[in-house]
């Protein structure tokens, strides 16, 4: 039997809905949810992704502003800007795009994102608070999308779930895998150093794939009935598509996301709501600090 198709267009619309409702709420209080997106040089790549999100902001009531900084800039300017954003009231979220030039050092840059704005958690700290299971960090989009999809999947209840998550970067990998653990999974982590690896896939009841290799995930390391959510944005002579072998794969699953059509469009709409997150909790404060005075 052919696999469900875990519809991330579908679910980025009805998140969609409910984000231009929270940023109607804010607006009505006079604050327009502001995300502020910093991009050095002109990579194209860079400037047609940020572009997308201010048409993705602007359906969901975000406004997507771009900060470019030139080529040469050095890693003090990146700070800098970084900071003014940080403490400028009028801006509620902060992405760095990357990649970076090659002169930049991304560790040192990403330690001066404003952590309270860091809506795709570039921040080592909110990687760390996630570790701590503090509750407070923002938690970057993209493995926000993982589990949001997961939420409307057949496996919503993860504990005691046996989860393989394949890749480990701190950006999808690892941030996945705290996110699982957090919900009781037993989670696996597997990396280009692993060996067997279907030895592992074969085991997991969810299988996520994060490795950006076209193909990797083949329909003989899939448990019969799984569920598979593919990360991997790959182009292939110039189409685009993901780590798991996609026919193959939809033959043994039990549920599947597409690519595209998955995990990036919620990746957008998680980008969006934890800017509006940001913006509510800066509304409050400001508030609070209103009446207290
Ligand atoms: P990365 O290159 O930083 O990390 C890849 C990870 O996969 C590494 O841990 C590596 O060890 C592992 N890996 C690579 N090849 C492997 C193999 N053959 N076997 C086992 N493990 C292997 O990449 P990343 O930034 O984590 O991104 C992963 C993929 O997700 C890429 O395709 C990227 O484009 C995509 N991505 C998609 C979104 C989205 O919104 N859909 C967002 C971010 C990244």
């Amino acid at each position: 039997m052919a696999a469900r198709i875990l519809d991330g267009r579908a679910l980025a619309a009805e998140l969609r809905e409910a984000a231009a409702g929270r940023s109607a709420r804010l607006r009505a209080r006079g604050v327009v949810p502001r995300l502020e997106a910093v991009v050095v040089g002109a990579d194209p790549a860079s400037l047609a992704y940020v572009r997308s999100l201010q048409t993705a902001g602007e359906k969901a009531g975000v406004e997507v502003r771009i900060a470019r900084l030139p080529d040469d800039c050095d890693e003090a300017r990146v700070r800098t800007v970084l900071h003014v954003l940080g403490e400028d009231p009028l801006v509620h979220g902060v992405i760095l795009q990357q990649p970076l030039p090659a002169h930049l050092e991304l560790r040192r840059i990403a330690e001066a994102m404003p952590p309270a704005k860091d809506v795709d958690a570039t921040n080592p700290l909110n990687l760390g608070r996630l570790a701590f299971r503090a509750g407070t960090e923002l938690v970057a989009a993209t493995p926000s999308a993982v589990m949001l999809l997961l939420e409307r999947s057949e496996r919503s209840a993860l504990r005691g779930v046996r989860a393989c998550v394949v890749g480990r970067s701190s950006v999808v990998g690892l941030p996945v895998a705290l996110l699982l653990l957090a919900r009781d999974a037993t989670v696996t982590l597997v990396h280009r150093r692993t060996i067997d690896l279907p030895s592992y896939t074969r085991d997991a009841e969810v299988l996520i794939a994060a490795a950006g290799t076209p193909g990797l995930i083949r329909g003989e390391m899939v448990t019969p009935g799984a569920t598979v959510i593919d990360v991997g944005t790959n182009y292939v002579d110039g189409k685009l598509c993901g780590d798991v072998a996609y026919d193959e794969v939809a033959a043994v699953a039990g549920e599947i996301t597409p690519v595209p059509g998955g995990v990036g469009p919620v990746t957008t709409l998680a980008l969006m709501m934890n800017v509006l997150t940001s913006a509510e909790q800066i509304a409050s404060a400001s508030l609070r600090r209103e009446g207290a005075v």
